[in-house]
């Protein structure tokens, strides 16, 4: 057994025990000493993929030819794509992989300087080293400014773009169809009058910094002002205003629509309403006059993000400025360009370092405490109300001092306990259950440990009730002491469930004790001791019962030995109900089961962190900011503030304000490069490769987390009907021989079960230029003959050559239409289903929208299989294609007269409705179809019966294509959480 080593109690604080004494003095070194090996972690965790440190920051170097040339622009398109631009051209991302983008024909991109990306548009604009390049509609167009120069900034409001040329001139950029883009002056009118302002006049030697937010843009003007245009009109911040006379060099825009500008010494706010803060930036000792600084950016939470001399510096909400000290090599005002992507990943561009994208940041700490006296592999943290924490780790149980910015300080105490289990009474003492079996109490005041001898093995179950009564599980039962505050000197007999080994206490919503055996879960009957039977866990397949805990809505989440969670619904009276617990990503084993104060379930295992919250299930790794995927047994705790703590494989990781964390955007898929042998596809018609060649399609997807998730499904007409899927991101054909292509590609993320928009890529040979080719050259021989064979002969020659090539030409034309109408109805329907694919019924819904009248009614239905993973994981993939088959099938038969029904992606299918005489007969006949789509099957022999959930929206005024599936596909979400197999209508 393990000596106890207490603290002492001296005149009110508590002292050091002996093994302490001498280590409080180099607390603060020891702490520096931390950092400082954490820092050479993160450099090799970067480089190398070291899993111990640092997992927040990924570094992207080398790849796709981007390697660590200087990265100088950054910029997110509508979809989700991440842009980086440099010396080395432009770059489009995929989850960290880098594709490089060049102009198709007008050749290749270099030396990269600005860009912008429309928010409304796939619309990108690119100042190169050859000039300004706008995309529209997935080809570059050439930008003709009068002026030269690839000094140029560039912005883009909501319909055009802004270009600033080195002079301070501002030109506006507009794209038109299959035309070269619109070059107008950028007029400004001063305020008050309809004078027109001299933009050249605005002191071009400090222009050079563009900030926009919707159509407003800001930009620092000269003479230490900052300007903004919006609708035309310009209004000066100066001196008057509060703007200190600064170059403001750095801009970004805030997301209360006002401006953040970074100046020699100042940090700049001008607010929405016009209100000027403006704060010294902190004094540091390396030269601050001497840096221009290159960026500033804003995070999801407010907080700043600046080079401050030689520091990267972070300003938090509260006005409190560090140094970002776990990012070597980016803490340098060589930071060339910062970016915050929409998953608020922060992104560093350091001159020769490459990118650097930071996740997490700001609310994911590592705490790291990693000399060999300091705690590891920390399971619980415990905060003490007052400014210290409690820290169970496999080295003893530490009190550390906790600093204000939540780090962890000064170690205050230690003791030789081995937690596996901590709770504390409402005397304030901690009672711990040691990982060998036996129940101690700590009374924190005091140090003074006191352990209790028991008849059976503790098995680590320990709660406290409303009462104030603790509640302990040994291995022969449940005990119970009434009065922890005088505690006897040994556990009572377990007083109930004899025999049983008790593994998980929770307190439901009533405050009714639930009890997970190996083999039952049971629950207290208000008459005190009785419990009883729930469910038999051994009946669901996850091995004996483990872990517990209840959601406030009283779902009990239990977690089993061999892996696996279920959600046990317990109605007051009646049968319990067990389901899966859908949306979980494969969680393995689960190590962790906790409930936070908010209510919400987290559950570690090691693949991270998946939360169960209102907005349903989130997961969370190391590439959201996680110091590493193993969580520890029983490693997770909250503490008073909200803070989340979990124990990991590679330290500590904290988390700060949970409620913040950024949804994951909507995937999409882009196919960007479909090369011919050597003919680039994208920009040149087919018909200028010769056949047998090699094809190559490239494509990538937005997502910059989970990136080893993604799956991209694909089929090529006309060379293989199957769809296949692959998770690279290219695919290859060595041989095409044919005459057109057709190639659809979507990307999963199998993690998160999002799915991407698709992307279809058509090409077809022409035969027209070949052709029209052959044709001159047989008219010149043709001329050549008649010359020698005379005027008449050479009229019927000439006239018969005529018919021909009309021949030739009507014939062509036919061959384009029949191929493009063949190509048309190839893109629009789904091969699996023989539905409309998505694109083909969301532009029948648009169009059906523009068309019907005001008093017409429509409805859109979203119908999603229920449990369609399952039928996959027990038909294999095959019997699930069989299903979608066969849904795809009743849903042509039975969706009616006047109805539209398409495959929206994966299983979730979608009918337009239009011809119905009221919303009543509409619900019968959506009632039917629901009837029809769950009837039996027959599959391989086997009869089965897979149902679906229906969303259904009837169109209210206002909406539009998006709003009524998001009506639909909010009805459906509500039908899926009500236990499926129904249909929901919309409110
Ligand atoms: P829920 O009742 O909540 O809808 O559960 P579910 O299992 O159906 O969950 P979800 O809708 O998220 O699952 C969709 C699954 O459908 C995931 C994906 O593997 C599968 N899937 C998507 N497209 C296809 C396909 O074309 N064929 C097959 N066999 N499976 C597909
Ligand atoms: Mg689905
Ligand atoms: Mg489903």
């Amino acid at each position: 057994m393990k000596a106890v080593r207490a603290a002492v109690r001296h005149s009110g604080h508590v002292d050091y025990p002996r093994r302490l004494q001498g280590r409080r003095a180099w607390g603060r070194k020891r702490t520096a000493l931390s950092i400082a090996a954490l820092t050479l972690g993160v450099l090799l965790g970067a480089g190398t993929g070291n899993p111990a440190a640092a997992q927040t920051v990924r570094l992207f170097d080398g790849q796709g030819g981007l390697g660590t040339s200087a990265v100088q622009a950054f910029a997110q398109d509508r979809d989700g794509f991440l842009y980086i631009g440099g010396h080395a051209g432009l770059y489009v991302s995929s989850g960290g992989e880098f594709t490089r983008v060049d102009v198709g024909d007008h050749g290749n991109l270099t030396d990269v300087g600005a860009l912008a990306a429309s928010e409304t548009s796939d619309q990108l604009m690119v100042v190169a080293h050859d000039g300004v390049w706008l995309r529209a509609d997935g080809a570059f167009r050439h930008v003709s400014l009068p002026v030269s120069g690839h000094r140029m900034r560039v912005a883009a409001l909501a319909h055009d773009f802004i270009v600033m040329d080195e002079r301070g001139a501002l030109w506006r950029v507009r794209s038109r169809k299959n035309e070269d883009p619109l070059v107008e002056r950028f007029a400004l009118t001063a305020p008050g009058n309809s004078t027109l302002v001299d933009d050249v006049a605005l002191d071009a030697s400090s222009l050079g910094s563009l900030a926009v937010q919707a159509d407003t843009l800001w930009m620092g003007c000269g003479g230490g002002a900052l300007c903004r245009v919006r609708n035309g009109a310009l209004v000066v911040f100066g001196k008057q205003q509060g703007v200190p006379a600064e170059t403001w060099s750095a801009l970004t825009a805030a997301s209360d629509g006002g401006v953040i500008a970074r100046g020699a010494a100042h940090l700049l706010r001008i607010g929405a309403k016009d209100d000027v803060h403006a704060e010294p930036l902190p004094s540091r000792s390396s030269n601050v006059g001497n840096s221009r600084p290159s960026f500033v950016v804003e995070m999801q939470d407010g907080s700043m993000v600046t080079s401050i001399g030689e520091a990267l510096m972070a300003r938090s909400p509260d006005g409190a400025w560090r140094e970002m000290d776990s990012l070597p090599g980016y803490g340098r005002r060589d930071v060339t360009a910062a970016f915050v992507d929409r998953e608020n990943g922060l992104w560093l561009a350091g001159a020769e370092r490459g990118v650097m994208r930071v996740a997490g940041f700001p609310f994911w700490k590592s705490v790291s405490l990693q000399d060999e006296h300091a705690p590891s592999h920390v399971s619980i943290v415990h905060r003490e109300g007052g400014n210290a924490v409690w820290l169970a780790a496999s080295n003893g149980l530490f009190r550390y001092a906790i600093s204000e910015g939540g780090d962890l300080t000064t170690p205050l105490a230690h003791f030789d306990i081995d937690v596996k289990s901590m709770v504390r009474s409402t005397d304030g003492a901690l009672w711990i259950i040691e990982k060998s079996g036996t129940l101690l109490r700590l009374d924190v005041l005091t140090g003074r440990v006191q352990r209790l001898a028991s008849l059976s093995s503790l098995t680590g179950a320990l709660d406290v009730d409303s009462a104030g009564r603790l509640w302990i599980g040994t291995m022969t039962g449940l005990v119970r002491l009434d009065d922890p505050v005088h505690p006897p000197a040994r556990l009572p007999r377990p007083l109930s469930l004899r025999d049983r080994r008790v593994n998980a206490l929770s307190l439901d919503q009533f405050g009714r004790l639930l009890v997970l055996t190996d083999t039952v879960l049971f629950r207290q009957k208000a008459a005190e001791d009785v419990f009883d039977p729930q469910i038999d866990v051994e009946e669901q397949g996850i091995g004996a019962g483990r872990l517990m805990a209840v959601s406030t809505n009283n779902d009990v989440w239990i977690a089993g030995e061999r892996g696996g969670v279920r959600k046990v619904t317990l109605p007051e009276e009646g049968e319990a109900t067990v389901t899966g617990a859908d949306g979980v990503h494969g969680q393995g084993l689960v190590q962790a089961l906790f409930r936070d104060s908010r209510g919400w379930i987290w559950m570690g295992g090691l693949q991270g962190l998946d939360i169960l919250s209102p907005s349903g299930w989130t997961h969370m790794d190391t590439s959201s900011g996680l110091t590493s995927n193993a969580i520890l047994p029983g490693a997770i705790s909250e503490d008073d503030d909200g803070t989340m703590w979990f124990g990991t494989e590679g330290g500590l990781s904290r988390l700060t304000d949970p409620a913040h964390l950024p949804a994951l955007p909507q995937l999409h898929t882009r196919i960007t490069s479909a090369r011919l042998g050597s003919v680039d596809l994208l920009s040149r018609p087919m018909d200028e490769a010769e056949g047998h060649q090699e094809l190559r399609l490239e494509y990538v997807a937005p997502t910059f987390v989970g990136h080893g998730s993604l799956r991209y499904h694909y089929h090529l007409m006309p060379l293989d009907e199957d769809e296949h899927e692959t998770s690279a991101m290219f695919v290859t054909w060595p041989d095409m021989k044919g005459k057109q292509i057709s190639f659809d590609v979507q990307a999963v993320d199998v993690l998160y079960g999002r799915s991407a928009t698709a992307a279809s890529f058509h090409a077809a040979q022409t035969k027209g230029a070949s052709f029209t080719t052959r044709m001159i050259v047989w008219g010149f021989c043709g001329i050549l003959v008649l010359v020698v064979g005379g005027v008449i002969t050479f009229r019927a020659v000439a006239a018969a050559r005529r018919r021909h090539i009309e021949q030739a030409v009507r014939g062509r034309t036919r061959f384009m239409e029949e191929m493009q109408a063949q190509l048309r109805q190839q893109s629009r329907v789904d091969v699996l289903t023989g539905l409309l694919n998505r694109r083909a019924v969301c532009d029948e819904l648009e169009s059906l929208m523009n068309s019907i009248g005001p008093d017409d009614l429509m409805a859109v239905a979203l119908i999603d299989i229920d449990h369609f993973k399952a039928i996959n994981d027990t038909l294999g993939h095959q019997g699930g294609d069989f299903v979608l088959e066969q849904y795809g099938h009743r849903l042509r038969q039975g969706s009616g007269v006047g109805a539209v029904p398409g495959r929206y992606g994966g299983e979730e299918l979608i009918v337009v409705f239009t011809s119905f005489p009221s919303v009543q007969a509409l619900t019968t006949q959506v009632g039917r179809l629901h009837e029809l789509l769950r009837e039996p099957l027959v599959y391989e022999g086997h009869e089965i019966i897979v149902t679906c959930s229906i969303g259904l929206a009837v169109r209210i005024p206002g909406d539009t294509p998006g709003r009524i599936v998001g009506r639909a596909d909010r009805a459906l979400y509500r039908g899926k959480r009500n236990g499926r197999n129904c249909v929901v209508m919309a409110d």
